[in-house]
């Protein structure tokens, strides 16, 4: 087994548990790529084993902080069922859930989803790479499953060396999986869909819309990168009898204008707009259009910390466009996925927005993922996807 030496003072945040370390860290040692090593203090303790990664600035990631833990086949058997355990605590309304949420499930550089009958799994660092196998072989039997999908197209592959891969790595057929999430149905293809084919981490958020939407009895609805329809079918759950969907991608609003009729609603209810979401509510503010309810669920604009700056302004500018759009009482839930914008500086910029949008608000509540997407107490990094629910005054 290869030693990995730490330089003086650099064990203190693997004492705490923070699974990565970063290159400066490393005073000794190299190892092959996704190979296990042992991580040592520069004064010879044990502080972890750990999966080495030869091109990412993330050289170790930490798959356990006990020195008894052999790092086989039983370890990965270990920590699937762990995960699997506190997803049955949650009891969740959705046969779609985050079965595997990287470090927090103490397996950085693994996701896995389960959407029906189908896992879609995404490998994303040398260590998991490594163990694909093993892992896929293991998920399986803990769910009694027998196809597991790859979606380990994702750029932050690249970072660690590997290229993107796409396809089964156990099991065959047809990639369309039908989810059932809250009482709505919606339809993926866990082979071209974003990510690993949905986005999970708003389920509670897409339910909790179709509350307020008729607690406030809000009829028109404007849903802004709305991808396949989630919140529009919420909001038309929640009695919506004008709902617009707005995105960019054409393959995402067929899904949308599928979901309508599939889930019994009347077609003439929804609108798909196929347009760039900052000129529709540029155009919208034109026309004096209003809405009784708005949903700003953009992509990541700041993937880290280094780009938060320039997402600020985005974000800024579509909420205080959004804002502008909202009828008096009206509802706007904004959301942000990006990890580098904290939840103070993401309530800073919808501030910031309502300000020069002249217009304030009643925050009337702040929410995150679904807790299938675990954060824990050592890995604050974990926290990406934070939402501010504000009612116009
Ligand atoms: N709210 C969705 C997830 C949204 S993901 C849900 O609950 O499932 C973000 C979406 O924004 C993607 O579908 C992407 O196609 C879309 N998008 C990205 N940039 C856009 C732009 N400038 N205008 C419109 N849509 C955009």
């Amino acid at each position: 087994m290869k030693v990995i030496k730490l330089r003086e003072g650099k064990e203190r945040s693997l004492l705490r548990r923070h699974p990565w370390v970063f290159e400066g860290s490393i005073a000794k040692g190299k190892a092959d790529f996704g190979e296990t090593v042992r991580v040592e203090s520069a004064g010879g303790d044990f502080l972890c084993w750990a999966a080495y990664s030869p091109s990412s600035s993330i050289k170790l990631r930490a798959w356990s902080f006990d020195e008894a833990e052999r790092i086989d086949a039983a370890f990965f058997e270990r920590r699937i069922a762990a995960a699997l355990a506190y997803r049955a605590r949650l009891a969740i309304d959705s046969n779609g859930q985050r079965l595997i949420h990287g470090e927090a499930d103490g397996l950085p550089g693994l996701i896995v989803d389960r959407y029906a009958d189908t896992l879609v799994a995404q490998f994303l660092a040398a260590g998991t790479e490594q163990w694909k196998g093993v892992i896929a072989d293991a998920l399986l039997a803990a769910t009694g499953l027998t196809r597991l999908f790859e979606r380990s197209d994702s750029g932050v592959r690249q970072l660690e060396g590997l290229t993107p891969v796409k396809g089964w790595v156990r099991g065959e057929g047809a990639t369309e999986v039908e989810l059932h999430e809250s009482s709505w149905k919606l339809k993926l293809d866990v082979a071209e869909g974003h990510k690993t084919g949905y986005y999970l981490d708003q389920r509670d958020n897409r339910r909790e819309f179709a509350r307020w939407v008729r607690q406030l009895g809000a009829q028109r609805v404007l849903n802004c990168y709305s991808y396949t329809g989630g919140f529009s079918v919420a909001a038309l759950a929640g009695g919506a009898t004008d709902v617009t969907s707005v995105d960019s991608s054409g393959p995402a609003l067929a899904r949308a204008t599928e979901h309508v009729t599939l889930n019994g609603f009347n077609p003439a209810h929804h609108l798909a707009l196929d347009a760039d979401v900052n000129a529709t509510l540029r155009g919208f503010i034109k026309e004096g259009r209003q809405f009784d309810a708005i949903v700003l669920d953009p992509p990541k604009f700041a993937p880290s910390a280094a780009h938060a700056e320039r997402a600020s302004r985005a974000y800024k500018d579509i909420n205080r466009l959004g804002l502008r759009l909202l009828a008096p009482g009206g509802l706007l839930c904004t959301y942000s996925c990006s990890g580098g914008v904290g939840p103070e500086l993401f309530h800073k910029i919808i501030a910031g927005a309502g300000m020069d949008a002249g217009i304030d608000a009643y925050i009337v509540d702040r929410v995150g993922a679904a807790p299938d997407h675990p954060q824990t107490l050592v890995f604050p990094e974990g926290e990406y996807l934070k939402g501010l629910l504000v009612m116009r005054r």
